[in-house]
């Protein structure tokens, strides 16, 4: 896919010149790519305008297909007590050509390293034939909090001349912005969607995730329950489990409750710890008996590794450390 306007000969000159002013391709040097020697998993750094860069993840899953984890914000303010994005002092949205520009240039180093196999759709060529099967908004940022953006972001990823993604291979993830998920699922109806849940107490969740001081749980349930027909889309319980905070036979139990009452189905993920973070992970056990109870209480539940773990790259890692003015460092 062009992005030069002046490389669209096509166009007239004068309209060309007009483009190159008013939309300027973004700029967003990688500024380090790093591979998992563990589970194949490619992390890009990208530099912004905003001063800290943004991390986007690609993932190849055991079904052959990709997966990539979009950044929609420099930080976070949602605060989150377990998020390492959360502890970044820079906060900035980006633009939605900012947030498309990654997935334009992971199909291009794709590309460059041979990694495509036909495309999604079999018979592209080009940095196209690259693009990713999935796409889930759980890298750095709130998405609902740039929802504007995101919604234009969508908007281009899904349209035909655009990349062509299949709505229903996106994953839009929210730590609960209720307010925004009418306006999402009215612009993008097939989008699924994802809770980051991480407690189902409202006294353990607003000690993990401030939002829920604003929207407590029965809230935000009521609202998943009030949205428009699912159709298609899916919706999943985002379930981070933090050894000794959330991980108990109880836990398991109300949100296997939970799960069913608006047919959500778990992401369990165990913790991954990074540098000053203030949890563990539960020992494997802990996990398995947590898992089991869940499906013994009649909920639907995968256990999820995040891949990318010995690269900084895993679920909750992602904290932009490289400045865009700085040279690139090792993750
Ligand atoms: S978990 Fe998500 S919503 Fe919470 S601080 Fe991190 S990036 Fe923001």
């Amino acid at each position: 896919m062009e992005r030069d306007w002046q490389a669209m000969t096509d166009l007239g000159k004068e309209l060309r010149r007009q483009l190159t002013d008013a939309l300027p391709p973004p700029q967003m040097p990688v500024l380090l790519a790093a591979r998992s020697a563990t589970d194949g998993a490619h992390k890009l750094v990208l530099g912004t305008p905003h001063g800290p860069s943004v991390e986007t993840v690609i993932m190849p899953m055991a079904s052959g297909h990709v997966t990539q984890c979009i950044s929609s914000q420099v930080g976070c303010k949602m605060g989150c007590d377990f998020c390492a994005t959360a502890e970044m002092s820079t906060r900035a949205d980006l633009s939605a050509a900012e947030i498309v520009e990654q997935v334009a240039v992971a199909c291009r180093i794709r590309a460059a390293d041979g990694e495509v196999r036909g495309g999604v759709s079999g018979g592209e060529q080009g940095p196209l034939a690259a693009r990713p099967h999935n796409l889930v908004f759980m890298g750095m940022g709130e998405p609902l909090d740039n929802h504007r953006a995101v919604f234009d972001a969508l908007s281009i990823l899904t349209d035909p001349k655009g990349y062509g993604s299949s709505p229903r291979r996106i994953t839009v993830s929210t730590s609960g912005l209720a307010r925004r998920l009418p306006a999402l699922v009215e612009a993008h109806p097939q989008v699924n969607l994802a809770w980051s849940l991480t407690a189902t107490t409202d006294e353990v969740r607003e000690r993990l995730m401030p939002i829920n001081r604003g929207v407590p749980i029965a809230k935000m349930m009521q609202t998943l329950r009030d949205l428009p027909g699912r159709g298609g889309r899916k919706l999943t319980f985002e379930y981070a489990l933090l050894a000794g905070v959330n991980d108990s036979k109880e836990d398991a139990r109300r949100l296997a409750k939970m799960a069913n009452e608006v047919d959500a189905h778990v992401n369990a993920i165990p913790f991954n710890v990074y540098p000053g973070a203030r949890y563990q992970r539960p020992d494997k056990a802990t996990v398995a008996s947590f898992a089991r109870e869940v499906d013994r209480s009649g909920g639907s539940i995968s256990l999820r590794e995040s891949k990318g773990q010995d690269i900084g790259a895993a679920c909750g890692q992602l904290a932009g450390s490289h400045e865009t003015s700085g040279a690139p460092k090792p993750a």
